[in-house]
């Protein structure tokens, strides 16, 4: 059995939000750091660590049959499993017992550990961790090597706002902002290793603090890097928004006018019973002073449809939000209840029918602007960031200021900030035409 010997070959998967894109990044850097070979593309590896998510009913299933094909794909030599992220922290045990093809279980704050609980499997035990330290794991990562020209930076973890619908504040804790210290160096590594983007993660990204110094601070000084070309953030939340912040967008020519700031439902009898603390008209009264700072900031969001106990006319109240936004780009699900949080048990659980109706609604009224915000770019000038080449032969792939993808032909090289001028746009993309190179 591959299980039982210390495997040489690894493959991590994550699933779910950016944060776990990240943690992902680490685990692949801790795995490296312990003389393991990523596998290559197509090859078979000798351990699979599933980064799960749990944000949503199916996000957990998924990761059940994903260990059901690894175990039936590996025949009489299955892979070391390990399962890692919120499902993890959620359901570890329930791991251990539903999936004996599972080696190790290990939360989203204990992978640091992962090393040793590979060792432990390798003799022949089965491993869990789901502790939640503080702020070791940090601390026990090696140090960044590998940048692509976009690179993430977590800076905070943790929720203390426990919305009613939400696992986060009990898989991820509470909320907990990395040191200034830690946080210019990692930025300068990831600089050094070839990063010309930063985008500064956490479940409550702008939550972040050390004494005096506030989010809008931190920015400041990571903009001060002189490679370092653009600034990004997410996830943001409307009761974190300081002044400061918004100000940011105006003074700090590196942070890219985009704007993530989720809302969930545009109705205040639903948002109050949410916990959100915030109210469709608080949101929008911040949003025009996000535009009165940056007139062109692109804005996103997250909506919830069938929060138990959403008639039609709230609903209709969400639709209108959307009308008022004019959102660039926005994410939109249907109500999961997730064990253990208050909303699960509420009463008024929306029919299934309800919430996809109410979902295709919602999400016809968010196309429609997306495309509408890409087609008013046709015939702008603007500066991408190179990332990667594209599917075709001369096609590279790079980002816009607004985070939109723009493909275009030419001889750039990655990380080249290029100015092009944009003479297509689809749902998801646009067509860009590129006439000169900035260097960085
Ligand atoms: N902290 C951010 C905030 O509150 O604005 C969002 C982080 S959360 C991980 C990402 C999104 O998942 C939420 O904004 C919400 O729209 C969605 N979400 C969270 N719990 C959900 C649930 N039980 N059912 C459906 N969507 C959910
Ligand atoms: Fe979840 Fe609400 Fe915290 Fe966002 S603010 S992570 S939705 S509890």
């Amino acid at each position: 059995m591959r299980q039982s010997r210390t495997p040489e070959t690894f493959r991590v998967k994550s699933f779910g939000c950016q944060m776990n894109v990240y943690d992902g990044e680490r685990m692949a850097e801790l795995l490296a750091d312990k003389g393991m070979r990523a596998a290559p593309e197509g090859e078979e590896a000798d351990l699979v660590v599933l980064n799960t998510c749990h944000i949503r009913e199916k996000a957990a299933e998924k990761v059940y049959s994903d260990i059901g094909r690894l175990v039936k794909a590996g025949g009489d030599k299955p892979p070391m499993i390990a399962v890692a992220g919120c499902v993890a922290q959620a359901e570890g045990e329930e791991i251990m017992v539903r999936a004996p093809g599972v080696g190790l279980v290990v939360g989203p704050q204990a992978y640091h550990r992962l090393p040793e609980m590979i060792d432990r499997v390798a003799r022949g035990e089965r491993a869990a961790d789901t502790d939640m330290p503080a702020d070791a794991k940090f601390a026990a990562l090696p140090q960044r090597r590998r940048a692509g020209a976009s690179a993430f930076l977590t800076i905070q973890e943790g929720c203390d706002k426990f919305c009613t619908y939400c696992v986060v504040p009990y898989t991820r804790g509470a909320e907990i902002s990395r040191s200034f210290k830690d946080l210019l160096r990692e930025a300068e590594i990831l600089v050094e290793a070839g990063a010309r983007e930063l985008t500064l993660l956490g479940q409550n990204v702008n939550a972040w603090t050390e004494g005096d110094l506030g989010f809008d601070g931190l920015i400041k000084a990571i903009a001060r890097l002189p490679q370092l070309q653009r600034i990004r953030y997410t996830t943001s939340h409307p009761n974190d928004v300081t002044e400061g912040l918004i100000r940011a967008h105006a003074e700090v020519p590196k942070l890219m006018p985009y704007l993530h700031l989720p809302v969930q439902s545009g109705s205040d009898r639903v948002l109050k019973a949410m916990n959100r603390s915030h109210t469709a008209d608080s949101y929008l009264r911040l949003l025009d002073r996000f535009r009165a700072a940056r007139p062109d900031i692109a804005l996103s969001g997250d909506f919830i449809v069938g929060f138990p106990g959403e008639t039609d006319a709230e609903f209709e109240a969400t639709l209108r939000l959307v009308d008022a936004v004019g959102y660039a780009q926005a994410y939109s699900f249907k109500y999961s209840p997730r064990p253990g949080t208050p909303a699960a048990t509420m009463d008024g659980q929306v029919p299934r029918e309800v919430m996809d109706e109410r979902l295709q609604r919602l999400q016809a009224a968010l196309n429609r602007d997306q495309l509408a915000f890409n087609r008013a770019c046709v015939g702008k000038t603007c500066e991408i960031l190179v990332e990667r080449k594209g599917k075709r032969p001369g096609q590279w792939l790079g980002k816009s200021p607004w985070l939109q993808s723009v493909h275009f032909e030419g001889e750039p090289a990655i990380g080249d900030l290029l100015t092009v001028e944009i003479v297509g746009a689809g749902p998801n993309s646009l067509a860009g035409k590129s006439a000169e190179r900035r260097a960085p």
